[in-house]
């Protein structure tokens, strides 16, 4: 309880120091839980040997206690004030194994990292998320919005089912954490925290990186349009898939399922009832046009 009520003033007098009032559109929401913040450092298992990537640092919070654990942070914030802070508080307080970064995480590229732990910025849930996919990396512990974390681990069929669930089957498994009430911010968000762990999957060796791409691009397209028939949603959203013309692509998707009886039955489904191996068996089946 001192702890928790430590962290709580500690970042309030920061904060005041600064002069800084916190900005809601850059999803500005401080963690001044010290309980969960240890639950958050314990859950990354970490050694000297790793090294660590964080979305949207703050004031360090999380920062100062993962470059005491790890051989190395790398931090990514956006805000150029909140980031000069940060890093007057490092050299205050001697750490100098954190790289910061200056910049808008979904555009710079990511250095070479194997852990990803933050309490994220929530309006770039879905990009961030997508993006540090693409990266090799052994375990990520993350802090989402709950209901954005409720959906990573949507099954197909029901109405939540979405891309980052078609997605995520193939690159990671989820496992839910901790659920974090607002009061454990500065200032409380309206809704509920969750902290999740992606450990990345091996993917199916019969997979190709060139198929999984092909895959994303098919997911992609089909989500924009998840009530849709297969088909339509594909034509809809034929600009993901490479195509400008319409007429173009209903040829090819019709001399497709003349040839496929079974992309013929899927084309009819709607995208919210295929299973990601169906999504991949269509994508597999378009590969050769897309
Ligand atoms: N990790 C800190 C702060 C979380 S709030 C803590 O737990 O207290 C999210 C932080 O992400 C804010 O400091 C915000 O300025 C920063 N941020 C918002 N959008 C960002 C973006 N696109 N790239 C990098 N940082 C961003």
């Amino acid at each position: 309880m001192q702890d928790q009520l430590s962290l709580a003033k500690e970042t309030k007098q920061i904060l005041q120091n600064y002069g800084i009032r916190l900005n809601k559109n850059l999803g500005q929401n401080y963690l001044i839980d010290d309980f969960k913040r240890k639950k958050i450092i314990n859950y990354g298992n970490l050694t000297k040997e790793d090294v660590v990537l964080e979305i949207g640092p703050g004031i360090g919070t999380l920062t100062i206690e993962l470059a005491k654990r790890s051989k190395k942070v790398i931090a990514i914030e956006q805000d150029t004030t909140i980031f000069n802070i940060l890093k007057e508080r490092l050299t205050a307080e001697d750490i100098n194994n954190v790289e910061l970064i200056n910049g808008d995480a979904v555009k710079v590229d990511f250095p070479k990292f194997n852990k990803i732990i933050s309490n994220l910025p929530y309006q770039i849930s879905s990009p961030i998320t997508f993006k540090f996919l693409e990266y090799d990396f052994d375990l990520g512990i993350l802090m989402y919005q709950k209901e954005f974390a409720d959906r990573m681990n949507i099954k197909v069929g029901t109405k939540r089912y979405s891309r980052l669930s078609a997605m995520l089957y193939y690159k990671a498994d989820v496992e839910f954490l901790t659920k974090v009430s607002p009061e454990s911010f500065i200032p409380s968000p309206k809704v509920d925290s969750a902290v999740v762990k992606l450990t990345p999957k091996e993917i199916d060796e019969n997979i190709s990186d060139q198929e999984y791409k092909i895959y994303s691009k098919v997911v992609k397209a089909l989500f924009q349009h998840k009530n849709k028939k297969c088909k339509n949603a594909l034509i809809d959203s034929r600009h993901i898939i490479g195509f400008k013309d319409k007429k173009e692509l209903k040829q090819i998707l019709k001399n497709a399922e003349e040839n496929n009886e079974k992309l013929k039955e899927y084309f009819l489904e709607r995208t919210i009832n295929l299973y990601p191996e169906e999504i991949m068996e269509i994508s597999t089946l378009l590969s050769e046009y897309i």
